[in-house]
C-alpha cells in the first residue's frame, strides 16, 4: 500500500502530498515520522492507495506512528479538501488548524500518574522467604500494602525508598498501574438557573430542532435569552448521544459564560481559550477526541474541536469580526461551521442581537432560516440612548472630551454609589480628519467612505479607489481651523477623569492593561466589588459582561469607527452602540446611555438610539447595493511585503500586470483594479504594497481563483504575498 502524506513544514514549494510505502498497520489520519531529504520530520497520512505514479524504487518507507490513535478524524480529511478549495489554503495550513500546536511540537504530553498495588496471586510467606532477610525496608513495604488497594508511587518512593519499590516491581511482588491525569481548567462554580421558556423561546427551539439540516440565524435583542435557547438545543442533542460546539468571541469568553454552561452540563463541557496552559489545552483536546467531553466551548479556533457525531454548532455574537481569521491561515468560521454542519447533517446556528449584514441578507434571500426573539426575557425595557452633539459643546466653550450631560450623569453615579462604563472606540492604525466645530469629516467623493490620512506624504487617500486629496488645514464646510485627527486614547480619558473625580476608583481596561493571563479577570472582579466606580475601556467592555450596578454607559467618541475607512464602518458602529448600551440597567436599576458625536444626524445614530435593527438593515443593504459593495460585490486585496522596498514594488508590479491582463478582458465585471503603497507603508521593517480589486459577482469564483493562482504561480522568494477576501483591516 502507498500512503499519501502531508509533511509538516512551511514552504510555498512544499504544499505537495508525498507518496511513501505504507506499513501494513498504517491508518488514515495518523501522525508519523517520515524521512524527508536528509532529515526525519512529522507528517500526516491523508489517504491510502494501491499504486503510486512514481516507481517503487523512488519511494521511501513510512516511519512509525507517533500516537496510538489517528490524530485526524475522517471528517477533517474531508474538511481539508473543502477548505482548500474555498479559502485556497495549503494542506499544511489546514493540518495546523486541525491539530493543536501542543500536540504537534510535542510541547505537551499526557500527564501520567503511577500507582502500585500488590500482585494478585500474592503469597505472603512465599514472598517473605524470597526477600533477602536484611532487606528490612522491602519487608516493611510488603507488610504495609493491603490487597486491592492502590498506592501513589511517589508516596511509596518517599516512605520506603525508590530502589526498594523498584526491586519489588522486578520481583513481581507488586505491579504498577498507570493512568492519565486530566489537567482541568479552573472555572467558577455556580448554581444552575432553571427557567421556563417564554413562548418565543419555545417556538425557536422547536423550529430549529425540526429543521436539523439547515443553517439558522437567531436574531434576538440583548437579554432575550438566546443562551437559554442554545442550552435547550444542546441538551436535546446530548440526550440523543450527540455532541455540540459553541463558539463565542475570545473577549466574551468570560468566566461567567463558562460558569453558566458548567452549572448545567458539568463535566461534559470542555473549554478552549487562550488563557489555558499547554497541558490543560492538550487534555481538553483529548477529552473531546475521546468523547469524554460532549460540549466544546471556545473562540474561533474551537470550530476545529475534534468532536465526533456533532448534533449542533453554534456561533454566538456571530457578527463579531474575530470570526474571520485575518492572518494566515485566513478562513471564515461561518463557512467552516457550515461545512461541518453539512458533514454531520446537524443544524448550524448563528446568533446575535445585531446580525452581520451578510447573515441577515442570506436570511432575507432564504438561504438561512431566520428566528426572532424581539423581547427581553425579563421584560425590562432597553436603556434610553441620549445623543449629545459635541459640536454644540465646542461652540459653548467646552473643549473637554466630556459633554456637560455626561459629566452630570457621572456625578449622579458617584453620588448614588453606582457604576459607570465609558467606552472609547479605537481600532486600526489609520486616522480620519474631523472638524471639531461642525463635525465635517473628509470623505471620498466617489466612494462615500472616510479618507485616510497618510502622514508620510501629507495626503488624504481613499482606500477603495486610490483617489488622493490634499490634507486639510481648514474645514471646507465652515472654515474653522479646528480640524484634527480624530483619535483619543483610554489613558487620556482616565487622566482627565482622575482630575475631575479624585476620590473615585477609576479602572482602565484595554489591550495594554489585560495582556497578562489573569489581569482581565482581576480587573472584572475588582470592578464587580467597587462602588462607586468608573470603568474606562475599549471594545473589550462591550462584550457580555453582566454588572447589575452599572447605571450609566458613556460613549466618548461614537464617530470613531463610523469614519474608519472600511465600508463596514456603519455596520460595526451600529453593533458596537447596541452592545455597549446593553451593559446599562441590566438589573432593577434603570440605565441611561450618553452617546457623544460630532455628527448627530447620521442615520446610524437614529437607528441605533431607537434599537431599530430592521430600519438600519434596510438602509445599509440598499447603500451597499447602489455603491456595489459586498455582499453585492467582492473585494480582494493582494498584500505584498518585503524588507527591500524595490523588491516589494517589483513583486507587486509583476502580479498586478498579470491581473491587469485579465482585467482588460473582463472590464465589465471589475469596479476597480489598482496597485498602490499600503496606507501603513512599513510595519516591522517590511515595506507594504497592495493590489485592490473590486468586482461584481457574475464571474465569481473565476476571478478569485485567477487571483489566487496568479499569486501562487508567481515566484517571489524575498517577498511575502497574502490574498485577502473582503478584508476589514486595510491598513
Ligand atoms: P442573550 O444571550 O439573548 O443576551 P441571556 O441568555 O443572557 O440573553 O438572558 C438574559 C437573562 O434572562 C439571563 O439572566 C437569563 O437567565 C434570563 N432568562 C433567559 N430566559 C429566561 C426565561 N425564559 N425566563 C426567565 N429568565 C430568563
Ligand atoms: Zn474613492
Ligand atoms: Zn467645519
Amino acid at each position: 500500500m502507498i500512503a499519501e502524506v502531508i509533511v509538516d513544514i512551511t514552504n510555498d514549494q512544499v504544499d505537495k502530498v508525498f507518496d511513501y510505502i505504507a506499513r501494513p498497520d498504517t491508518v488514515v489520519g495518523e501522525r508519523v515520522t517520515v524521512p524527508f531529504g536528509k532529515r526525519f520530520i512529522e507528517g500526516y497520512v491523508l489517504r491510502l492507495k494501491e499504486k503510486s505514479e512514481l516507481s517503487l524504487t523512488l519511494l521511501k518507507p513510512l516511519g512509525q506512528p507517533k500516537d496510538d490513535y489517528p490524530v485526524l478524524l475522517p471528517e477533517f480529511l474531508a474538511l481539508n479538501d473543502k477548505m482548500r478549495a474555498l479559502f485556497h489554503l495549503r494542506n499544511v495550513d489546514c493540518m495546523r488548524l486541525f491539530i493543536p500546536t501542543q500536540l504537534r511540537n510535542g510541547k505537551a504530553k499526557p500527564l501520567y500518574s503511577h500507582f502500585i498495588e500488590l500482585t494478585e496471586s500474592f503469597d505472603d510467606q512465599e514472598l517473605l522467604k524470597n526477600t533477602r532477610k536484611n532487606a528490612t525496608k522491602q519487608i516493611e513495604l510488603i507488610k504495609y500494602l493491603r490487597p486491592d488497594n492502590l498506592y501513589a508511587k511517589t508516596e511509596l518512593n518517599k516512605k520506603f525508598g525508590s530502589q526498594n519499590v523498584t526491586k519489588l516491581l522486578e520481583l513481581g511482588v507488586v505491579c504498577q498501574v498507570t493512568t492519565a491525569i486530566h489537567r482541568a481548567p479552573q472555572f467558577i462554580k455556580r448554581e444552575d438557573k432553571q427557567v421556563i421558556l417564554t413562548n418565543d423561546q419555545e417556538k425557536v427551539v422547536n423550529s430549529i430542532l425540526k429543521n436539523r439540516q439547515k443553517v439558522h440565524l437567531l436574531f434576538g435583542v440583548t437579554g432575550s435569552g438566546k443562551t437559554e435557547v442554545y442550552m435547550r438545543i444542546i441538551a436535546q442533542v446530548l440526550s440523543e448521544g450527540k455532541t455540540a460546539i459553541l463558539l463565542v468571541p475570545e473577549i466574551s469568553l468570560t468566566p461567567q459564560v463558562l460558569a453558566t454552561f458548567t452549572a448545567r452540563f458539568g463535566e461534559s463541557v470542555a473549554i478552549l481559550h487562550s488563557g489555558l496552559s499547554d497541558g490543560e489545552r492538550f487534555d481538553e483536546w483529548q477529552r473531546m477526541r475521546t468523547g469524554q467531553a460532549k460540549i466544546a466551548i471556545g473562540a474561533r479556533s474551537a470550530i476545529f474541536s475534534p468532536m465526533q457525531n456533532l448534533g449542533v454548532i453554534i456561533l454566538d455574537e456571530e457578527h463579531d469580526p474575530s470570526y474571520k481569521s485575518e492572518t494566515n491561515p485566513r478562513y471564515d468560521t461561518h463557512e467552516v461551521a457550515k461545512m461541518r454542519g453539512e458533514y454531520n447533517k446537524c443544524p448550524v446556528i448563528f446568533g446575535s442581537a445585531t446580525p452581520s449584514l451578510d447573515s441577515f441578507y442570506q436570511a432575507q434571500q432564504g438561504e438561512i432560516l431566520l428566528h426572532t426573539l424581539p423581547n427581553r426575557a425579563n421584560q425590562k425595557p432597553m436603556p434610553n440612548i441620549e445623543i449629545v452633539n459635541m459640536c454644540d459643546e465646542m461652540r459653548a466653550g467646552n473643549t473637554s472630551m466630556f459633554s456637560k450631560r455626561l459629566l452630570d450623569e457621572l456625578e449622579k453615579v458617584v453620588r448614588d454609589k453606582n457604576q459607570a462604563m465609558l467606552f472609547i472606540n479605537r481600532r486600526g492604525f489609520s486616522s480620519y480628519m474631523i472638524c471639531r466645530e461642525c463635525g465635517y469629516v473628509a470623505k471620498c467623493e466617489d466612494c462615500d467612505v472616510s479618507l485616510v490620512y497618510h502622514k508620510e506624504d501629507n495626503l488624504l487617500k481613499c482606500h477603495y479607489c486610490n483617489r488622493r486629496y490634499k490634507a486639510l488645514t481648514n474645514c471646507p464646510n465652515c472654515g474653522s481651523s479646528y480640524i484634527r485627527m480624530g483619535a483619543i486614547g483610554t489613558q487620556r480619558v482616565v487622566e482627565e477623569l482622575r482630575e475631575r473625580f479624585p476620590n473615585v476608583e477609576i479602572l482602565r481596561m484595554d489591550f495594554d492593561t489585560t495582556k497578562n493571563k489573569n489581569s482581565l479577570n482581576e480587573l472584572l472582579s475588582k470592578f464587580g466589588q467597587t462602588k462607586p466606580c468608573i470603568l474606562v475601556g475599549t471594545q473589550m467592555i462591550a462584550k457580555g459582561h453582566d454588572f447589575p450596578a452599572v447605571t450609566l454607559v458613556g460613549i466618548i467618541n461614537a464617530d470613531m469607527s463610523l469614519h474608519f475607512s472600511d465600508y463596514r464602518a456603519p455596520e460595526r458602529t451600529y453593533q458596537l452602540i447596541t452592545q455597549v448600551a446593553g451593559r446599562a440597567g441590566r438589573a432593577d436599576k434603570e440605565g441611561i446611555v450618553i452617546l457623544q458625536t460630532y455628527t448627530p444626524r447620521h442615520y446610524i445614530y437614529r437607528f441605533a438610539s431607537n434599537y431599530d435593527y430592521l430600519g438600519f438593515y434596510k438602509k445599509e443593504i440598499n447603500l451597499r447595493e447602489v455603491t456595489h459593495f459586498p455582499p453585492f460585490s467582492k473585494i480582494i486585496r493582494v498584500l505584498v511585503t518585503a524588507e527591500n522596498k524595490d523588491e516589494a514594488r517589483a513583486t507587486t508590479a509583476r502580479i498586478y500586470s498579470k491581473i491587469q491582463d485579465y482585467f482588460s478582458i473582463h472590464r465589465d465585471e471589475f469596479l476597480l483594479c489598482s496597485a498602490m503603497a499600503s496606507p501603513v507603508t512599513r510595519i516591522e521593517k517590511k515595506y507594504r504594497f497592495q493590489i485592490l480589486c473590486r468586482f461584481l459577482l457574475n464571474t465569481e469564483p473565476e476571478i478569485t481563483n485567477f487571483i489566487f493562482d496568479t499569486v501562487s504561480n508567481d515566484k517571489h522568494p524575498k517577498s511575502l504575498v497574502f490574498v485577502e477576501v473582503n478584508p476589514s483591516n486595510m491598513s
